[in-house]
């Protein structure tokens, strides 16, 4: 069935129109037409409307970068260095946190993201238990909320990792695989080959996990020069830096989504710019662990392809693409000393398109054929006014409440309306995450 939304405003072709229409398929999850009210609704006459007064219809976020677990671990290795915060949120909880736990912090991860205005997400996630019964959890929740779903399924086999993470090569090949095979020709839910770092992965895991993508035609995400400690370590090992050892690897090509690259060199921007990589970008997470700030005008000089991220729920402690925008740009206008170096109109198109694009899915704009992604803000929000057509893109950027987020549809298919969540019961929700919680404790 056809179904036409009539906003106030529309954001098409990088500006705000007003008197458009956005015709969506209900059984393909697409954009069927979109254009001046007149002419769209002279060629579907009599289709089921719905009117959003005072709102504007964006495309949704794409969140590159997350960790949908560690929204469990909120609150735990606060205000502590990046190896001493691993070790006390993400591996002393660890071992509670079984197929249950895991489906319920993803809901949670994933009910906050979407009433965000993130109707896409990548999960990198490593927590296998030696299956797939925890990555189909994953999935089934991704599925019960309503959101896209990439499961950038996790290849780690460092010894010093708990138990659960750890897998063979042959392992890891072998449950992508599996997973890829059943997901196929669902276009709600992506499997991507995820080697998890030069620290969490062998050379062997790095390799098995590029050779699967390549044969599965898709990307491959790596936390890349994250922190100091990896440099320091692979220098120690061969005299290289994590980007020259994956180059050495033959692992750098345009289905790369680097995640962080705090630490990139002058080298490393030159490797991955001829490479044609992309990198998922974590400024709140990078900001919150002490990481350092990513080099962003070296790497897209580069020609490196920048999106954005929020990493997990206990480096953040926010999941929102919106609140990624502004911190993107803030951090690297204070680090460079440079206004200009980062504008909102950048960390928008980050923020949208250019994740679709790397994710390799057609959303991130609203444009025929496209998936029908969106969101409606409610531009009588206080944190929106005073706007104009002009500067409208910048408030929703660096000054918008998430609470101005009103509608979340997506594939179609009404997620939350009126700021309120349609397919889950959040009560219940809060009931079960707190009983967890106290269980642990
Ligand atoms: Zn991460």
């Amino acid at each position: 069935m056809l179904k036409a939304y009539q906003p106030t405003w529309m954001r098409i072709n990088n500006e705000f129109v007003q008197n458009y229409t956005l015709v969506i398929g209900d059984d393909t999850g697409r954009i069927v037409a979109v254009g001046p009210t007149e002419t769209v609704m002279a060629q579907y006459p009599g289709i089921v409307t719905e009117k959003w007064p005072n709102m504007a219809l964006v495309p949704g976020t794409v969140n590159t970068h997350s960790h949908s677990f560690q929204h469990l671990l909120r609150g735990l290795g606060v205000d502590q260095p990046f190896l001493v915060w691993r070790e006390q949120a993400l591996y002393r909880v660890t071992p509670h946190l079984h197929t249950q736990a895991l489906y319920l912090g993803a809901k949670l991860a994933f009910s906050e993201m979407v009433l965000q205005g993130i109707t896409t997400v990548v999960d990198f996630f490593y927590l296998h238990d030696h299956g797939i019964d925890n990555d189909l959890a994953i999935i089934q929740a991704a599925q019960e909320v309503g959101i896209r779903l990439v499961l950038a399924r996790t290849f780690y086999d460092w010894e010093g990792a708990p138990e659960s993470y750890r897998e063979t090569p042959e392992e890891a090949v072998a449950r992508t695989e599996t997973l890829a095979a059943r997901y196929r020709n669902n276009p709600m839910v992506s499997i991507h080959p995820a080697p998890h770092s030069v620290h969490g992965a062998s050379d062997a895991m790095i390799e098995a996990a590029v050779t699967l993508a390549r044969d599965l035609n898709t990307p491959y995400h790596m936390h890349i020069a994250e922190e100091r400690f990896e440099i320091e370590e692979q220098r120690a090992k061969n005299g290289l830096s994590p980007v020259e050892h994956l180059a050495q690897l033959e692992a750098l090509d345009s289905s790369l989504i680097a995640v962080h690259l705090t630490w990139a060199t002058a080298q490393d921007a030159a490797l991955l710019g001829q490479a044609s990589a992309n990198l998922a970008y974590c400024p709140s997470s990078n900001m919150f662990l002490a990481d350092g700030v990513t080099p962003l005008r070296m790497l897209r000089t580069a020609g490196v392809e920048v999106a954005l991220g929020s990493d997990g729920g206990c480096s953040n402690n926010r999941a929102s693409v919106y609140e990624e925008m502004r911190m993107a740009a803030l951090v690297q206008k204070v680090d460079s000393l440079d206004a200009t170096v980062l504008t909102h109109q950048d960390v928008w198109k980050m923020g949208t398109e250019q994740g679709a694009r790397m994710l390799r899915l057609d959303a991130g704009t609203l444009e025929e054929n496209r998936l029908a992604d969106f969101v409606g803000i409610d531009l009588t929000h206080l944190s929106l006014l005073p706007w104009s057509q002009e500067t409208l893109l910048a408030n929703i950027v660096y000054s918008m409440s998430p609470a101005a987020v009103q509608n979340v549809v997506v594939a179609g298919r009404v997620i939350v309306k009126g700021g309120e969540l349609q397919t889950q019961d959040t009560a219940a929700l809060f009931q079960n995450i707190q009983q967890l919680r106290e269980q642990w404790m």
